[in-house]
């Protein structure tokens, strides 16, 4: 099924802050056919780079790389916020457009070697997703692709994760 998917993603000006395009994906997320079809396409994408687990960063990284690891069934591995993951964990602290943050992974969440396909609703300057790679790597994982629903072009994310491959379903100039 063939679906455009721009048309079930709603532009929110002055979110979070003044001046600042929001697009909101809980349209898309509301209308199950949408919603198959965007995991279905970012699945097909995911098996063909040889994922063996699905990694993605919360909040919104997790509708997208949850229902990616049960379509394919192989693992799901939650990247989090400081503070929250209750095993021993490893961490990156990255820039923000105002100060900095901190993501956590499980040290046990993947072994070395395990081929990993990295997941989040949007890529905007790419800081969320090159902390996130660089977790995986910290523990041997090899990061074989980034999976997106939507990519904003002018702030040129892609260029932060070191050439590797990116899908991404709706581009926006
Ligand atoms: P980046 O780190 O690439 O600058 O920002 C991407 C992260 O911020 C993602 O985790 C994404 O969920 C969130 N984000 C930033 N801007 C937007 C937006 O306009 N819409 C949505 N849905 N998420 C955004």
């Amino acid at each position: 099924m063939t679906v455009d998917y721009r048309s079930w993603i709603r532009d929110i000006p002055n979110f979070p802050k003044e001046g600042i395009l929001f697009r909101d994906i809980t349209p898309l997320l509301g209308n199950g056919d949408a919603y198959k079809a965007a995991i279905n396409t970012l699945a097909e994408q995911a098996k063909n780079w040889g994922a063996e687990v699905i990694i993605g960063p919360e909040a919104r990284g997790y509708v997208v790389g949850a229902p990616l690891s049960y379509s394919l069934g192989i693992g799901f591995v939650p990247v989090r916020k400081k503070g929250k993951l209750p095993s021993e964990t490893v961490s990156v602290t990255y820039d923000l457009e105002y100060g900095k943050d901190i993501l956590e992974i499980h040290t046990d969440a993947i072994q070395p070697g395990q081929k990993v396909v990295v997941a989040d609703d949007l890529l905007a300057t790419g800081g969320t997703m090159a902390a996130t790679i660089e977790l995986v790597q910290k523990l041997g994982g090899d990061v074989v692709g980034a999976a997106f629903f939507i990519e904003l072009l002018p702030l040129s994310g892609r260029d932060k994760l070191q050439g590797i491959p990116v899908h991404t379903l709706v581009q926006y100039d």
